[in-house]
């Protein structure tokens, strides 16, 4: 086991941080210490800067005109390759559209129609629920189709793959738990037996290196409001594989979507390519900011990104172990920073006080229903003494009981 850091060493890994002039490119308010950038990433100038402009010169003065002048139209693939490159995806398979929720609805109907006589599709009973619920709904389009779960029609989903198996669909890091799935492996499994995996990426996009293309995946969803830090209800995002984009028909067939949105045609046509996946008219001012938040981008290196990631979140868990031993928190995440995402997660059964106490002393974590606390690391702005001092007042809370006060007992709307 490694010898507990003291303050001077936690400064000195600061100090020697290849990513701490990122830091400076983020707005943070004084006092807090956010460890919630895998819930809603913090803003940036990058991303004031595009929308002021976005909003005041594109919209202002070209109005309408905007949408050529400005490239508005083109935005959600322009984007989508710009995004691409942070998930191993090369051009022309990624496009910037709608909410993770609506992609997943129209990425999962399409696979399963690519295995016609097929009718099962495997997902994780812990899944983020909107996965689940929208598969629900696709299953729902197709007769006889059925959801088989892991965690309960079996343990383990690879004990779920068979040949009625027509699409698999995988968060890459469990949201509460923190646990990164293996992409490659998980992949050829399914592939073996002849089915199609859907890649959820929420919580590893803009958090390690995604290695799509290499793994050979099928499709992928995500979100760019976590650690992408497009701004609140960014634009998420889609990925097809180039070799499924002939076949692969969604189901909202919207004229975005369509081959000649401009010919007015009565009947639908698909586009060819990654257009195809699109619906409707897109956001375009949040997919302004969203542009400003990629930019930073270029100046990060992901496998740097990855390393911190891991000290980051292997100090916290030394820290809490070792400063709240004793008070009734139990590691809900893995211990091998290799299997974890960029969250540490802890169990504690009163964790929405311990929560509530938290953040009203500037430490900003989440809840998530019935006991788990939990710490979203993101490395381009959270820095090693911001850990040390987040578990400071972890460790006040639970020696003083401050959670225990009557009002961190109330539920907020949002937790
Ligand atoms: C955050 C998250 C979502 C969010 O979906 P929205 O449609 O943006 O609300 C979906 N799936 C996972 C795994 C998530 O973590």
């Amino acid at each position: 086991m490694k010898a507990l850091p003291d303050l001077s060493a936690v400064e000195a890994m600061d100090a020697a941080d290849p990513l701490r002039s990122m830091r400076e490119r983020f707005v943070l308010p004084e006092g807090v210490i956010y460890l919630d950038g895998n819930s809603l990433g913090a803003a940036s100038p990058a991303v004031f800067g595009e929308l002021q402009k976005a909003a005041t010169q594109e919209w202002a003065e070209d109005l309408i005109r905007a949408w050529n002048t400005a490239g508005w139209f083109d935005m959600p693939v322009v984007l989508g390759d710009q995004l691409g490159r942070l998930i191993g995806a090369t051009a022309g398979q990624t496009v910037v559209c709608d909410t993770t929720s609506i992609n997943i609805y129209k990425v999962l109907h399409a696979a399963l129609a690519m295995r016609p006589d097929r009718h099962v599709i495997v997902a994780e009973g812990d899944s983020f629920p909107t996965d689940l619920y929208m598969a629900e709904g696709v299953a729902s389009t197709r007769p006889g189709a059925v959801l088989r779960l892991e965690g309960v029609d079996a343990a383990n989903v690879e004990e779920l793959i068979d040949d009625q198996v027509a699409v698999i669909l995988l968060n890459h890091v469990n949201y509460k738990s923190g646990e990164l799935r293996d992409m490659a492996a998980l992949t050829r499994k399914a592939h073996d037996a002849g089915a199609l995996i859907v890649w959820d990426l929420c919580h590893t996009a803009g958090a390690m290196p995604v290695e799509l293309d290499k793994a050979n995946a099928d499709f992928a969803v995500g979100c760019t409001y976590k650690y992408l830090n497009g701004g609140p209800g960014a634009p998420a995002f889609l990925y097809v594989a180039t070799r499924h984009q002939g076949e692969a028909r969604q189901p909202l067939s919207g004229w975005w979507g369509h081959a000649r949105p401009f010919a007015f045609e009565q009947g639908y046509a698909a586009g060819s390519g990654i257009r195809r996946f699109l619906c409707g008219t897109q956001p375009v001012l949040s997919m302004r900011a969203l542009k400003g938040a990629l930019d930073l981008w270029d100046d990060v290196d992901l496998t740097v990104l990855r390393e911190k990631s891991i000290a980051l979140t292997d100090l916290f868990i030394q820290l809490v172990e070792a400063k709240c031993a004793g008070y009734g928190l139990e590691l809900e995440s893995p211990r091998d920073g290799s299997k974890r995402g960029s969250q540490v997660s802890f169990m504690h059964e009163h964790g929405y006080r311990i929560m509530r106490a938290l953040i009203e002393r500037g430490v900003i974590g989440d809840f998530r229903a019935p006991s788990t606390i939990r710490f979203g690391f993101t490395p381009l702005y959270v820095g090693y003494k911001d850990v040390w001092a987040a578990v400071a007042v972890l460790e006040d809370i639970l020696r003083t009981e401050a959670w225990k006060d009557e009002r961190f007992g109330v539920r907020t709307a949002v937790t």
